[in-house]
């Protein structure tokens, strides 16, 4: 059997980092892969444009800390380091006016093609279709077994043929729980626990809320700017400003992931809510006298004319039905009210979908086993540990990815360093 310096469990976003990490530093490294291809969900993040990092990265966009473990991971890899990373394979990088670094080509299939490049040019054996069923540490490294799998997409045919390897070093980057439907299996968490490591309940996290609220369904689809308040306990809790997506489950988008971690751990203490002000611009007073003025123009006629041009018909439909207003009606009586709805429409959350459609999974393999300048093992000599396996996740926003290359870099460059 051959013997290769590094095994790499997980051609994901860190798999993938640290393999270039460690075969630029003259390791042999083989790199496992259960899809069809490698970096499968880097092809998937940002909608296809791959938000791959962030210009203002800090332990406080992570959860649930702890800041001192991150603050001596961005001391080994100072957060800057990680475009250069890309630049010096190769990738030109833009930044929006929120910080967001894209690639300039604004294509994740630019992303995950740098790396991949990088690992043909330097020799790295890559297999896809096969995936590590046990890690066993041993005197002289570890012994991976693994079984040749079907892509995800055939249900018939059963796993082929079983194979092992043989490493010295072991970098597991197998990724989370979240979206399954495109590799995020959540396997690497048995692997982890076998191994001796403590691994933290999981949950989805940067994931669209349900509501009980059937009104919703008539506005299933319908997108539009606001900003939102969470509220709990008669408290807001935290605000964003973004996209809001209805859907006939509850409400998704930009804005309402930024806030679902916040609104999820208020859950089971009290009543949340999120409140959505259409109108963000316009103090309450401006906008009642803007709609004051505009039924007077529309004096006579159904509200329907008046409301016409406001905003998405739909959302205007339902803050109607809020204060009672008739939509054939002339407009006048409840118009404070509605005014009122437009600047705080509430949306009553009770959960979350889950993580087939979360983002990143809250949770996992315990910091305090870990070294955070290296991400090796305390438990098992020559394990190292990256990732979204981690119990770490960030804001949206890029620091997920960032955190997946940060954490695959100085593993990569630790398990080469080892002998
Ligand atoms: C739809 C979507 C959009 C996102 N957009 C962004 C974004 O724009 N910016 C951002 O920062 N974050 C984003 N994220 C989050 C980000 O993609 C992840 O945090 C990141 O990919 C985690 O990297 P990873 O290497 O830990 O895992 P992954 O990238 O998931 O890689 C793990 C790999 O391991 C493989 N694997 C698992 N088990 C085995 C096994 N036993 N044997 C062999 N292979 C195995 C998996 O198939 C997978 O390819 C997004 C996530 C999703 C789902």
């Amino acid at each position: 059997m051959q013997k290769y310096d590094i095994a790499v469990i997980g051609a994901g976003a860190s798999g993938l980092a640290a393999a270039v990490a460690a075969a630029r530093a003259g390791a042999a490294v083989l790199v496992l892969e259960k899809n069809h291809v490698p970096g499968r969900k880097i092809l998937s993040t940002g909608s296809g444009k791959c938000n791959f990092s962030n210009s203002a990265v800090t332990p406080a966009a992570y959860h649930p800390g702890p800041a001192s473990f991150l603050k001596r991971t961005f001391a080994a890899l100072p957060p800057r380091e990680v475009p250069a990373f890309f630049e010096e394979l190769g990738l030109l990088w833009t930044a929006d006016a929120r910080g967001r670094l894209f690639p300039n080509s604004f294509r994740a299939q630019d992303v995950s093609g740098v790396l991949l490049n990088e690992l043909g040019s330097r020799g790295v054996e890559l297999r896809t279709l096969t995936e590590v069923s046990a890690v066993t540490p041993g005197k002289e490294g570890f012994t991976l077994e693994a079984f040749r799998v079907p892509p995800q997409w055939d249900k018939k045919s059963a796993r082929g043929e079983r194979l092992q390897f043989s490493a010295g070093r072991v970098i597991l980057a197998a990724g989370g729980a979240a979206y399954p439907q495109i590799g995020g299996t959540g396997g690497g968490y048995a692997l982890l626990r076998a191994l001796g490591h403590k691994i933290s309940a999981l949950s989805p996290a940067i994931v669209p809320l349900t509501s009980g609220d059937a009104s919703l369904k008539e506005l299933d689809g319908v997108r539009t700017e606001a900003v939102l308040t969470l509220r709990a306990g008669g408290k807001a809790l935290a605000a964003a400003a973004g996209e809001l997506l209805f859907t006939s489950y509850g409400v998704s988008g930009p804005a309402v992931l930024d806030l679902s971690r916040a609104a999820l751990a208020a859950l089971g203490k009290s009543d949340v809510f999120i409140e959505a002000d259409f109108f963000p611009s316009l103090k309450p007073d401006a906008l009642r006298r803007l709609l004051e003025t505009r039924a007077e123009r529309f004096a006579a006629r159904p509200f329907g004319h008046f409301a016409c041009g406001l905003l998405n018909e739909k959302l205007l439909k339902a803050a109607a039905a809020r204060c009672g207003i008739v939509w054939a009606a002339p407009a006048g009586p409840g118009l404070p009210e509605f005014a009122g709805v437009l600047k705080g429409f509430s949306v009553g959350i009770t959960g979350s979908r889950g993580f087939e459609d979360a983002m990143v999974t809250a949770g996992g393999c315990s910091l305090a086993e870990l070294d955070p300048q290296t991400f090796a093992s305390k438990k098992v000599p020559g394990l190292y540990v990256t990732g979204e396996l981690l119990d770490l996740d960030g804001d949206s926003g890029g620091y997920n990815l960032h955190l997946a290359w940060t954490s695959g870099i100085l593993a990569g460059r630790a398990a080469a360093k080892k002998k």
